[in-house]
């Protein structure tokens, strides 16, 4: 059958290597770092060879196929030494797709993502549908194809995953945004970011959907380049549209073919303008689907806001704290800043991925009180904004623990203490949840 290897072995490699298990391939998995204990055992039990701590050569270049974890570069020397001798590397989605005949739901996008998804996700679950989740997100979709059965997927794909896409087709794709992010893995150049992100519609069909933002230019230039078969699904808020979903006045207009029916905005579980897009392009999807109206309305309502995404934590002193510990970008951060109402001493910081600070300055100015940095090198943040919020109202820290004692010092009852850091969480955390994590512990200590 032929020899599959998987470089990386965390959730989405090790449900590649048990899928390619179950579909007869000999499997071998290589990981340059450790593996953890449960996925070794998971191995174990479906009698996968694997390797850790470390590529040996030629055990992963005789490989008549690489499945590669999305977190391994391009620049990898493994990478390269593959590319070299010419062997086609996928990525999961692209290799369980191959197995997998249920109905596509996929969401990529630079911010908006997991929200996006998991609305969806609970949309068509509310709708009593048989669902999976997969991607970005929980359990492995490659696992899921080996070991269960849905009829519908949905799936949260990364610009890295939809790079090692290349027949992989979507029953309907949604692109929630194109902003700038990950531009170090991208030559710092923007259109090769976007044609990564557009890779989600590359093989639709005149049948399938392509849902997207037709407020946001970047996505609007790029498409008047190509040619795409799909039905059109545009969202917008400042236009009306004769396909999609639109608002006007309070309330969001939707309509897709002859249906047309509305949803208040006081009506969605989840606030801010960013929500009101991840909303629309949930109930466009749910609709393109076929779910009613009231299901999808009902849905809408009852939503669970999710962790680390603007999530209120506790009020202390008559001060709000907030976890947006996943707001890793700038954009993010600029929706963040301004859905609030109140005066706002800032969390920031961690590790640049190429950031132009320029388009917060007005929020900032208009918004912010105090800002307290939270990174190892907090430069280019006392270039933005010490000349808006002045010297003495920034500071410099090195924990969550730090940073919440900084802020409380800095603000007054009822202002609002918000961490949305524009960066990723590197360089002090080991991901943007144990940052969420430790800066909820540090409020709750307060
Ligand atoms: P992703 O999975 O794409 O990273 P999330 O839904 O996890 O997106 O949200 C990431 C961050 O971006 C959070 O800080 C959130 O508040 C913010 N955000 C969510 N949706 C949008 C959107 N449509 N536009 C801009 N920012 C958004």
């Amino acid at each position: 059958m032929g020899r599959i290897v998987v470089l990386g072995g965390a959730e989405s490699g090790v449900g590649a290597a048990v899928l390619a298990k179950v579909k007869g391939f000999d499997v071998f998995l290589s990981d340059n770092g450790k593996l953890k204990d449960d996925y070794k055992a998971l191995m174990d039990n479906w009698q996968i060879a694997y390797e850790e701590g470390g590529h040996t050569p030629e055990k992963v270049l005789d490989a008549d196929e690489v499945v590669k974890s999305p977190g391994i570069p391009e620049t990898a020397p493994m990478v390269r030494a593959l590319r070299d001798k010419g062997i086609h590397v996928i990525s999961e989605i692209e290799f369980a797709a191959r197995y997998d005949t249920a109905k596509k739901i996929c969401i990529t996008g630079s911010n908006g993502k997991t929200t996006t998804t998991s609305i969806i996700y609970y949309l068509l679950k509310e709708a009593g549908l048989n669902v999976g989740l997969g991607g970005n997100i929980g359990k492995s979709y490659a696992l899921q194809v080996a070991t269960e059965q849905h009829d519908y997927y949905v799936l949260e794909i990364s610009s890295f995953q939809l790079d090692g896409c290349y027949d992989f087709r979507p029953d309907i794709a949604i692109i929630t945004n194109i902003t700038p992010d990950h531009l170090d893995r991208y030559d710092y150049n923007m259109e090769n970011y976007v044609r990564s992100k557009f890779r989600i519609t590359r093989n639709l069909r005149p049948e399938d959907c392509f849902i997207f933002d037709s407020d946001d230019k970047i996505t609007i230039d790029h498409l008047s380049k190509i040619v795409l078969q799909a039905r059109m699904l545009p969202m917008s808020q400042t236009h009306e549209v004769e396909q999609g979903a639109y608002l006007e006045g309070q309330k969001i207009v939707m309509r897709v073919g002859e249906d047309e029916s509305e949803i208040y905005l006081s009506e969605l579980a989840l606030g801010g303008k960013h929500n009101i897009y991840n909303s629309m392009a949930a109930a466009l999807a749910a609709k393109a689907a076929g779910i009613r109206n009231d299901v999808i309305r009902k849905s809408l309502r009852t939503f669970q806001p999710i962790e680390h995404r603007l999530e209120p934590v506790l009020e202390v002193k008559d001060v709000l704290y907030i976890n947006d510990s996943k707001a890793t970008n700038v954009d993010a951060a600029w929706y963040a800043l301004d859905c609030q109402h109140k005066p706002v001493v800032w969390i920031v910081g961690g590790t640049d991925k190429g950031n132009d600070y320029e388009v917060l300055k007005p929020l900032v100015k208009e918004k912010v009180k105090a800002i307290v940095c939270l990174g190892v090198d907090n430069k280019k943040f006392h270039e933005a904004f010490e000349a808006i919020v002045g010297t003495d109202k920034m500071v410099d820290t090195l924990s969550a623990e730090e940073a919440v004692k900084a802020s409380a010092a800095f603000a007054e009852a009822g202002d609002v203490v918000l961490l949305s850091p524009c960066c990723a969480s590197f360089d002090l955390f080991t991901c943007y949840e144990d940052r969420g994590e430790k800066f909820k512990e540090a409020v709750r200590n307060l």
